[in-house]
């Protein structure tokens, strides 16, 4: 069973989906894990696990929470914070940040 309390939902609203996916898929493992904290780092996801019953990061379990965050990680990377559309990396004011071209103009003329 998946826990995920609300005080570890720190992610930006564009990365719902992507969030939703990542959740199903470790909700079908049959193990106890805990989400400590998820949110956004040098604009990509960072998604930070807790399991139940097992301490060494080297155990099959971890390995495979480990994919499954990679991929979503990889996903939040090319994903609008924002609304969720295509995006790509950009620097505004030295500040990463994955925006759609749309949400790019916006964040531009408010910066
Ligand atoms: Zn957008």
């Amino acid at each position: 069973m998946l826990e995920f309390p609300e005080y570890a939902k720190q992610y930006p609203p564009g990365w719902q989906n992507i969030i939703d996916r990542l959740v199903a898929k470790l909700d079908a493992i049959d193990f106890d894990i805990t989400v400590l904290q998820a949110k956004s780092k040098f604009a990509s996801l960072r998604f930070y696990t807790r399991i139940k019953g097992t301490k060494h990061y080297e155990d099959y379990i971890w390995k495979v929470v480990d994919k499954f965050v990679a991929e979503a990680e990889a996903e939040s990377t090319v994903t609008c914070e924002v609304c969720g559309a295509k995006a790509e990396l950009r620097e505004i004011n030295y500040f990463m940040v994955t925006l759609c071209d749309e949400h790019l103009k916006e964040r531009l003329k408010n910066a």
